[in-house]
């Protein structure tokens, strides 16, 4: 079976005898490929690389990195189809879905070959006199990445092309779960003409997150993933002295307002609740249905969720593919027994779904509550599989302290008619990102990702100009050139004269 290894300094490499796990096909239901779980030296190894090849890349002039992403950005562009058949493979969403996925990593790319552009500095003429001020931003130096099983190509994409255009160098730790796209990116970016040990990649599980968090030559660290795993890493990254952003979990909710346009409605939650199967953190799971909104709404999504075409991703008219792993799968369905359990009604219940074919793939079919409340665990969970859970509230100002409530501050939205009741919502509402009639607010490229409270630990936001205030230090320059007579040293602190 294909072995999945690490790519360091420019080369595959994977040290015999160490620790390996199977990857698995979900829609299948079993491995194929194993990935090499990488030890503190292989760590070491690719942090070493990504330290040699530091000072000439940051020496390089950043028209001369865009050039190189910028060929990059065509490869990846000619190999869509490998990279989303890679996900489709060993993630389980659906091919068009995957195609999507990697279109908007693409997108990061684009923004990432403006370097010359975003990295320009302030400049102040004659700040006092003779004396010119300046600003720049320099690169941090090694930088890692660890991401999450959900999107192989594009929350790698989230950061290192940015990082990179910023004269970093990179390691990336992908998820364990479904590993082949990294090594594809390696591959592009080597024939792009990126230097060796600039990019690298290491495999692995905690031990090779550890090893990273306690390398003391990795400046920053970049995560994507779950909640708890967030928090630790950013506590421990930041307690050894490194720039951390650890982006975590999400419970996003959909305010569906009496007014609505409840075609409209009904098309967003379906989609953004079901779509790679709920396993998206900006997946609407929960809808809040106000006021006399709830019925109407509650009887489309039954009728339409009852009907969601469940199979593997690569067929044809499959909407929604397997969940990531059994462990995925028997959570799910645990969580889904729970809800019954404390109360709510099970309208339309995906557990125990049969795929034609697939008889081992780790399929859930799409679920959906009614009368979810607060205290319940599928309302308080990050379930991650397609369950949508509909709260009933009275009106909107409860919607607000509901979702101000809640742990979570990732991404919301509110369907309504109504601008007035929009703009208070979008002032009030505490998330970091926010639809209005949009279901999934996914900033685009150039604007910045984050979520608040629990879903982002950290100040920097992903990717857009965050991510290049993330990936460099702003230095302050002070210039005066010696034709101005000395007038000899001062003692008071400096000022304008
Ligand atoms: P995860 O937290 O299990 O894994 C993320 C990464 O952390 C992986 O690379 C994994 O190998 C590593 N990891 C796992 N356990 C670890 C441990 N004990 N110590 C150190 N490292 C560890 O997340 P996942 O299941 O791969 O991804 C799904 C989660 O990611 C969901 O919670 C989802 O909401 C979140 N997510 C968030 C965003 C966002 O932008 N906020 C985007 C995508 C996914």
């Amino acid at each position: 079976m294909n072995l999945i290894s690490h790519f360091i300094n420019g080369q595959p490499a994977h040290a015999e005898g160490t620790r390996q796990l199977d990857v698995y096909n979900p829609a299948r239901g079993e491995p194929c490929a194993r990935v090499a779980l990488a030890e503190p030296r292989e760590v070491d190894a690719a942090v070493g690389a990504a330290l040699a090849a530091f000072p000439a890349w940051a020496a390089t002039p950043p028209l001369a990195r865009a050039r190189i992403l910028f060929k990059y950005l065509q490869l990846c562009q000619q190999h869509v189809d490998d990279f989303a058949a890679m996900v489709v493979r060993e993630h389980g969403k659906t091919f068009a879905d995957a195609q999507g996925e990697v279109a908007r990593g693409i997108e990061v790319v684009e923004f990432a070959v403006g370097i010359p552009q975003l990295l320009k500095g302030e400049f102040t003429d004659q700040i006092a006199r003779g004396i010119d001020a300046w600003s720049m931003r320099q690169p941090l130096g090694v930088v890692a990445g660890i991401t999450p099983f959900n999107f192989p190509v594009m929350v790698p994409m989230w950061m290192f092309p940015v990082a990179l255009a910023c004269g970093n160098t990179f390691v990336l730790k992908p998820s364990e779960r479904d590993p082949s796209p990294s090594l594809l990116h390696a591959q592009l970016l080597k024939e792009a003409g990126l230097p060796d040990g600039v990019f690298n990649v290491v495999q692995g599980d905690k031990v090779a997150v550890d090893a990273l968090l306690d390398h003391p030559d990795v400046q920053a660290i970049s995560f994507v993933g779950s909640t708890p795993i967030a928090e630790y890493i950013y506590s421990r990254g930041s307690s050894k002295g490194k720039r951390v952003q650890a982006l975590g979990g999400a419970k996003n909710h959909m305010v569906v307002m009496p007014d609505a346009d409840m075609d409209m409605a009904v098309d967003a939650l379906i989609g953004a609740a079901y779509g790679s199967a709920g396993e998206r953190c900006m997946a609407i799971s929960v809808a809040v249905a106000i006021g006399d909104a709830g019925d109407q709404l509650v009887a489309a999504l039954a009728e339409r969720t009852a009907r969601l075409k469940v199979g593997d991703g690569m067929a044809d008219g499959a909407e929604m593919g397997p969940v990531v792993s059994g462990a995925a799968k028997e959570r799910i369905e645990r969580l889904i027994g729970q809800g019954v359990e404390q109360g709510a009604t099970l309208v339309v219940d995906g557990r125990s779904y049969r795929v034609d074919g697939c008889p081992n793939g780790f399929f859930v079919g799409g679920t959906l509550f009614d009368h979810v409340t607060p205290d319940m665990s599928i309302y308080q969970e990050e379930i991650f599989g397609p369950v949508l859970c509909v709260v009933r509230l009275p009106d909107v100002g409860r919607a607000v302290e509901l979702i101000n409530a809640n742990e979570y501050g990732n991404g919301v939205a509110i369907f309504t008619r109504d601008g007035g009741v929009a703009r208070e919502f979008v002032r009030q509402i505490e998330v970091g990102m926010v639809g209005v009639n949009v279901p999934l607010p996914v900033p685009m490229a150039f604007n910045s990702f984050g979520g608040w409270k629990r879903s982002l630990f950290g100040d920097h936001h992903a990717y857009g100009p965050e991510g290049v205030r993330f990936y460099t230090r702003h230095k302050a320059v002070m210039e005066r050139w010696p034709s101005s007579a000395s007038s000899g040293p001062e003692f008071a602190f400096p000022q304008m004269k």
